[in-house]
């Protein structure tokens, strides 16, 4: 259905659209290969095509799609995939395409958002890597200095710039630092709704790191703590750490450690192809057993140490030897095999790793599903005491944020 356009425009902003126009910047279209949609935005522009099929499937009238809630409404029970244009027109005025379509319906598309949505393969790669999620950049230990961003905590509570850079730095290296946090146990979930919510695990939703007699979690023991990922027995993993030092030990040890599991990945991928092969294939048991709030669990999740996707990525890596099951449901002639490929991977995270201890009012956050961490043994005493309270968030709802930021700061630009 045509909807007028001109609703709301004043005479002289018309004229002046008319002046400034020129043959030169009208868009053309052309039907091509019967199905496809060609259009070129001006004169000289590259032409961009777009498949009928997905035009008529994005069609935006009222019938089509619901304009509040941003969702396509259209009666997909009997889309026909068949579907052709039959004619083309431009409102070179509103800068729109309009087409006719063989099931009688009319549909018209700003030329802006089908540009937005170009089939070029750099106008995608482009949208995946400024909007969907930033590449993420690896780094060695010895890089740690130079790749480690720190940002004012009180900057990321007030500012939503200094947020939107907090963000991308731990997306894209995995690891950031804020400073300058009060002392108080608030501060991580303050910090949680200032990007969204706390992640709730079988530990709860803050926890707190000290050295605790009968330990149920080997974390709450003051123990040097080996290279690990945090809970890998779950499906659902908690996406990145936050934990916020309020007391920092006197004693030489307490100290943080931290590799880039995607890095130390690359290495073997590299050195070792046939350890990298097996480590992606194998699938390990992981579990975790104990009780918490007079709650009793068993959590198990089964997955190799480096998890890849469909075009071969990271997606995730697992690794914490006090959480991998005795139960191992793999061919008894892939134990053996696995075992020295795993033994090399965590010899290359220890190699590479990085030590730093936290001060008092930092605020330490990291992916958990591609970092490895670890802590120094340290002596706990009342005169040595060490307090880190923690919590997770997930990165669904950290992209998001990012992203509603992205779109809040283009607009203010924009406006400029
Ligand atoms: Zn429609």
């Amino acid at each position: 259905m045509w909807v007028p356009r001109l609703v709301g425009r004043s005479l002289s902003q018309l004229k002046t659209i008319h002046t400034v126009q020129f043959s030169s910047r009208q868009i053309s279209v052309k039907i091509v290969n019967e199905s496809n949609i060609e259009v070129q935005p001006e004169a000289n522009a590259k032409p961009l095509t777009f498949p009928g099929v997905w035009l008529r499937d994005n069609c935006m009238c009222g019938d089509c799609f619901h304009g509040s809630s941003k969702s396509r409404k259209l009666d997909w029970d009997n889309f026909d995939t068949r579907i052709r244009p039959l004619s083309l027109r431009t409102d070179e005025q509103s800068k729109e395409v309009l087409v006719k379509w063989s099931d009688a319906h009319e549909s018209r598309f700003p030329l802006s958002w089908l540009q937005e949505r170009s089939f070029e393969p750099d106008k995608q790669q482009k949208y995946l890597r400024d909007f969907y999620r930033p590449t993420t950049r690896h780094w060695s230990g010895a890089q740690f200095q130079e790749i480690a961003q720190h940002f004012s905590y009180d900057e990321v509570m007030s500012q939503d710039s200094v947020l939107m850079q907090w963000l991308q730095a731990l997306a894209i290296y995995g690891v950031a630092l804020l400073r300058g946090a009060p002392l108080d146990e608030g501060v991580v979930r303050r910090l949680a709704d200032r990007v969204g919510f706390i992640r709730r695990t079988t530990y709860g939703e803050e926890f707190v790191v000290q050295a605790k007699p009968g330990a149920q979690n080997f974390a709450y023991l003051s123990l040097p703590l080996p290279l690990h990922t945090d809970l890998p027995y779950y499906e659902y993993k908690p996406s990145v750490n936050i934990l916020h030092c309020v007391v920092q030990t006197d004693s030489p040890g307490g100290s943080n450690m931290l590799v880039d599991g995607f890095h130390v990945a690359d290495l073997l991928r590299r050195d070792h192809p046939e350890d990298f092969d097996r480590l992606s294939r194998v699938v390990v048991d992981w579990n975790d057993i104990g009780s918490e709030d007079g709650r009793e669990f068993h959590n198990i999740w089964r997955a190799p140490v480096i998890c890849l996707d469909a075009e071969g990525r990271y997606t995730r890596i697992n690794h914490s030897v006090p959480q991998r099951d005795s139960h191992f449901n793999v061919p008894l002639a892939e134990v053996l095999p696995w075992y020295e490929s795993y033994a090399r991977f965590v010899r290359l995270a220890i190699a590479d790793s990085h030590a730093f201890k936290t001060r008092p009012g930092d605020v330490l956050t990291f992916n958990n599903i591609r970092l490895l961490h670890g802590r120094t043994g340290y002596d706990d005493s009342e005169q040595s005491p060490r307090y880190i309270v923690g919590a997770y968030l997930d990165w669904d709802i950290i992209y998001s944020r990012l992203r509603v930021l992205k779109k809040r700061s283009t607009a203010t630009a924009s406006c400029q």
